[in-house]
This record gives C-alpha cells, sequence and structure tokens, in this order.
C-alpha cells in the first residue's frame, strides 16, 4: 500500500532551514590565529544563500561535482550545505595526499570548481595545471590569487543577494556528496552519499545510543572534513542546532586541546592517533576539561589505556565506533548494554574494546572463507559484511572492487569475530592479518596491548616473511620520550607472554622515532611492510 504518510524528500535542505529557523542563536566557531571567529546560523544562512547564488552564477548545474580543499572550518561548513542545497555534489579532497593522487581524484570526479584555502595553494599549485575540467579555481580568503586565476571567496559572495531562493531537492535520492577512500590498493575510489542518507545517517548520530548530539551540544570534530564527512559531525550537528568548534589548521595536541578548554566543547571525534598525542601533553600539562562529556574514537581500534586514561584521570566516557567511507562511516558503536553492567569492571571492558553493535538501520553478517555465515558465538572468524540505508551501493564510476558489492550486502575487507551479544570484534583488515604456519595471527589484538604498555608511545605490527612459518609478526614501537633512552626490548615480549600464546609473540621488537601515517592520521602499515620486507629475523 503506498501513500499512507506525506511525501517528505529528506534533504541537507531541510537540516540547514531547520537550523536557521529554529537555532539563528547558535554560534559556529573556528580557530583563528587572531582569536576565535564566531557567528551564528542566522549568519551562516545568509553566507550559504550568497554562495548558493555564486555556485549557480559558475555555472554549475544539479548533479555537477565542486571540490572543497580545505581544513575544519566556517567556510568549509558553508560549502558543506550550499553545495547540495543547488543540487550539486559536496566533493571533500584530502589535503594530505600526494598531487598526482589529488590529480587522479579530481580528474576522476571531473570536479567542475575548486575552493580551497588559501594555505594549501602551495599545493594546489602543482596539480592545478593537470586537472583537466576545473573552471574555476575559488581561494577561501579575502584575498585572490593571481597566479592560479583564483578568484576570492569573499569578494565573490559579497556581490551576491542574500534573498536567493534555494531550488526544491525533489529527489531524496539525489548525489549530495562524494569522498574518496585512502585506497591501500588500486585507485581510489570515490563513493557517493544522497540527501537520504545524510539525513538518516545524522538522525542515527544523534541517537541517545549512538552519540546522542543534542542543542546542548558543543560539537568539536577533529577528524577533517574530508574524511567521510567529519564522520557525519557538521550535519548532525547543525539538524539538532548544536554549537558548532572547528580547529582550522591548529591541528596540534596543544591547540586541540585549549580549543576544547576555551570553547567548553562537550562530544568530541577523532582517530586513536590523535588521543596519543594529546595524552602524552596531559601528561605535563594542566587543562580543565569539566565540559568534555564524550570522546568518541573510531578508524582504528582503541587500546584499553586510552579508555582508561580519560575516564580514570578526567572521568570523560570514551566510546569507541567503527566504520568506514563506504558507511558514511557511522557502521557500529560500543556502547555496554545495560545487561552486561553488573559484570566485572574488567569484563565490561572487554566490550568497549570492541567495535560494538551495528546503528539502527544497519544490518551485519561475517562470511567465512567459503561464502557461508559464520556463527555469532565470539570465536568464529569470517569477513564483515554490512548494509543499510547509508551503505554505499556501489562505488563511483568505477569497476575496480565491484565483487565487493554483492547479493546487497558490502564486503568491508574487516576480518570479526560477533559474540553471541552482537559485538563486533575487529580482528584485522584481511591483508593485515598475519599467517604463520597456517594459523592467523591478529595484529591488531598485539597492537592493543602494545599500546597500553606504559612505556610505549607508538606501536604497529606487520607480518614479515619467514622461512619456516610462513610469516610471523614483527612489532614496531615507539617508546614515550622518557624511556627513549633506555627501552628494554625483553621486557615488552614479557609483558606480551602474559598475555598472549606463545606462537603469537613477535619474534622480533624494532624501537623506531615514528610510525609512518596515512593521509587519514591511521598507522601505515603498508609503508612499514615495504620498510621491513627485507627484514632479517634474529638467529635463534
Ligand atoms: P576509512 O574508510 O579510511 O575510514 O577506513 C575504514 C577502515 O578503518 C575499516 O574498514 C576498518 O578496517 C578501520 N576501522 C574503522 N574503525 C575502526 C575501529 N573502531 N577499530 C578498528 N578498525 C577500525
Amino acid at each position: 500500500m503506498h501513500g499512507l504518510m506525506m511525501d517528505t524528500q529528506l534533504s541537507v535542505q531541510l537540516i540547514l532551514e531547520r537550523a536557521k529557523q529554529f537555532f539563528p542563536k547558535k554560534e559556529v566557531i573556528t580557530r583563528q590565529a587572531n582569536g576565535n571567529h564566531r557567528y551564528t546560523y542566522a549568519d551562516f544562512y545568509q553566507r550559504v544563500l550568497r554562495l548558493a547564488s555564486l555556485l549557480q552564477q559558475l555555472g554549475i548545474k544539479p548533479g555537477d561535482r565542486v571540490g572543497t580543499f580545505a581544513w575544519n572550518n566556517y567556510r568549509h561548513l558553508e560549502l558543506y550545505f550550499a553545495i547540495p542545497c543547488i543540487g550539486a555534489v559536496l566533493h571533500t579532497i584530502n589535503i594530505r595526499l600526494a598531487a598526482d593522487q589529488l590529480t587522479y581524484i579530481i580528474n576522476h570526479a571531473e570536479d567542475q570548481a575548486l575552493f580551497f584555502d588559501p594555505s594549501l595553494a602551495p599545493l594546489v599549485k602543482q596539480f592545478a595545471p593537470h586537472l583537466e575540467t576545473v573552471k574555476n579555481f575559488i581561494v577561501m580568503d579575502e584575498i585572490p590569487i593571481e597566479e592560479l586565476n583564483a578568484q576570492s571567496y569573499e569578494k565573490l559572495i559579497s556581490e551576491q543577494p542574500t534573498d536567493f531562493v534555494l531550488p526544491k531537492i525533489t529527489d531524496e535520492n539525489m548525489a549530495a556528496g562524494l569522498c574518496y577512500t585512502s585506497g591501500t590498493t588500486g585507485h581510489p575510489k570515490g563513493v557517493l552519499y544522497s540527501h537520504r542518507s545524510i539525513y538518516l545517517h545524522s538522525m542515527a548520530i544523534c541517537m541517545a545510543d549512538m552519540m546522542g548530539l543534542c542543542e546542548r551540544d558543543r560539537t568539536f570534530p577533529v577528524v577533517p572534513m574530508f574524511h567521510a564527512n567529519a564522520w557525519g559531525y557538521p550535519f548532525a550537528s547543525a539538524l539538532v542546532g548544536a554549537t558548532q568548534v572547528f580547529p582550522n589548521h591548529f591541528m596540534q595536541p596543544r591547540d586541540i586541546i585549549q580549543l576544547i578548554e576555551q570553547e567548553k566543547v562537550t562530544v568530541t571525534a577523532g582517530v586513536p592517533t590523535i588521543w596519543l598525542g594529546i595524552m602524552a601533553l596531559l601528561e605535563h600539562e594542566n587543562f580543565n576539561l569539566e565540559n568534555l562529556r564524550l570522546i568518541v574514537i573510531g578508524g582504528s581500534a582503541v587500546p584499553v589505556s586510552m579508555i582508561e586514561y580519560f575516564q580514570k584521570r578526567y572521568n570523560i566516557p570514551v566510546v569507541q565506533a567503527w566504520g568506514m567511507t563506504e558507511t558514511s562511516p557511522l557502521g557500529s558503536i560500543a556502547l555496554v548494554k545495560s545487561n552486561l553492567l553488573s559484570l566485572s569492571d574488567e569484563e565490561q571492558m572487554s566490550y568497549r574494546v570492541k567495535q560494538g553493535i551495528p546503528a539502527a538501520c544497519v544490518q551485519i553478517r561475517a562470511v567465512d572463507d567459503d561464502g557461508k555465515e559464520i556463527e555469532w558465538n565470539g570465536e568464529a572468524r569470517g569477513e564483515l559484511q554490512v548494509r543499510g540505508p547509508w551503505v554505499a551501493k556501489s562505488y563511483f564510476n568505477t569497476t575496480e572492487r565491484a565483487e565487493a558489492f554483492c547479493d546487497g550486502w558490502f564486503s568491508t575487507g574487516d576480518v570479526v569475530a560477533i559474540d553471541p551479544e552482537g559485538y563486533i570484534a575487529i580482528v584485522d583488515r584481511t591483508k593485515d592479518l598475519i599467517k604463520s604456519g597456517g594459523e592467523w595471527i591478529s595484529s591488531v589484538d598485539l597492537e592493543i596491548a602494545l599500546l597500553s604498555h606504559p612505556k610505549i608511545q607508538e606501536a604497529a605490527v606487520i607480518a614479515v616473511p619467514h622461512e619456516k612459518w610462513v610469516e610471523r609478526p614483527l612489532a614496531c614501537v615507539v617508546p614515550k620520550p622518557a624511556y627513549s633512552e633506555q627501552f628494554d626490548k625483553e621486557e615488552v615480549i614479557n609483558y606480551l607472554k602474559s598475555k598472549f600464546a606463545p606462537w603469537w609473540i613477535p619474534n622480533a621488537v624494532e624501537v623506531i622515532k615514528e610510525i609512518p601515517k596515512t593521509s587519514v592520521g591511521k598507522f601505515d602499515k603498508k609503508r612499514l611492510r615495504i620498510m621491513y620486507q627485507d627484514f632479517q629475523w634474529p638467529v635463534g
């Protein structure tokens, strides 16, 4: 039966109009060198209309992709709304990629215009001559850059009317956003988000058992706006009228924590490496974090020590979330269900370090090598598959990895166990598992343990070829500064021996200065594997 309910098309426009209509006095705050920039959603709305008008004047049509190459700031937020609200596609581009990758991505997306932060102009200069479709370069600043033929954002929008009428979004399934995955194999691949998926994903983030974003919150996504839409925070925050705080390019641990303190941030989110840096700083300096009610950490596995640190010292819950660019990104979250609260702290922690139960609307299953669904007994392992209204149905304009989308499910490439309570535990990425003598060793489990060692700052475990066992684990660790001079590898091995079966114990520990990071700030194990491909195992 059709037509039971009104036919409201879910859209980014609905989010924008709601923010302006009901929360016009709430603020958007951006860190700047000369004091924080702040304005209200009412001011924001006026500028979004001017920008939307400009986009139309530039000839941007529904369905056209428009690139943004920027830090987390208020102008980027304006683009987040103006582009989809005229029916075009917001393509957020990763500012940490190399010039040739950026050329590939922008040409593949066929971006018609490129908006970029002035601080990124040197990089834009490198790839601009190779772009095939970009007709307009606009620098997000007051001053144009002649060399790039880039017009000034502020000048252009100041010439636009504030009474521009947004075209109606008549189909919620229209594309609204585009983001390329960091692509560990093959080319980077694009994922298109629709108006509907963005709206539903925003609602999911705001559910109490997810991140519970609400009007009283002051949100601060440390995760970049080019990494899966800053995990949906800008849209979800506007939907509920939360105050939004952005760090701009001030991304050092001290900058981040100062902004959290100054602006009384209540919810923040980022990858574990960010929090490792912040924990190192908090060891030596005091900050007032009393307004922070939730730290969401995801993108890589979260060590116990990180959860305990913020809980015990600051009484702030750390909640782990799992997701992917392909899943918008919210897939699952590790809240402890009330029926588990009678368990000991240690047993509860064993749930908090898992990747959690899926968000409402997201369905999960895991399949073994024969394609058979595994049992949810916490032991059996298989590749996680997901489906849901904000999970991609295919990659954009490519047949690469088309096999990942099959029977209405998306194969994530994450190897997991699922327990009887429905909690997912990521054992590894399929390509990071260590195959030792026909048995699998989880690099993630070893890393989590290493990162909880009091003398270790960063750690990654990789497979290195081994004559007898095919592969064996090699632990690469960065000691905390206080221990860098006298770091005892044997102590680390003994520590692991107390936690894992003997055959899981890495055959060697390499002490290094820094673990290479990916463009979204995760430990880059692909690069580590290349660095150690000719590693000679110690004899004996
Ligand atoms: P990306 O699309 O770049 O965000 O990468 C997605 C991948 O990050 C997933 O497939 C996982 O392998 C990994 N990932 C995301 N969240 C977590 C988490 N909480 N724990 C472990 N791995 C994670």
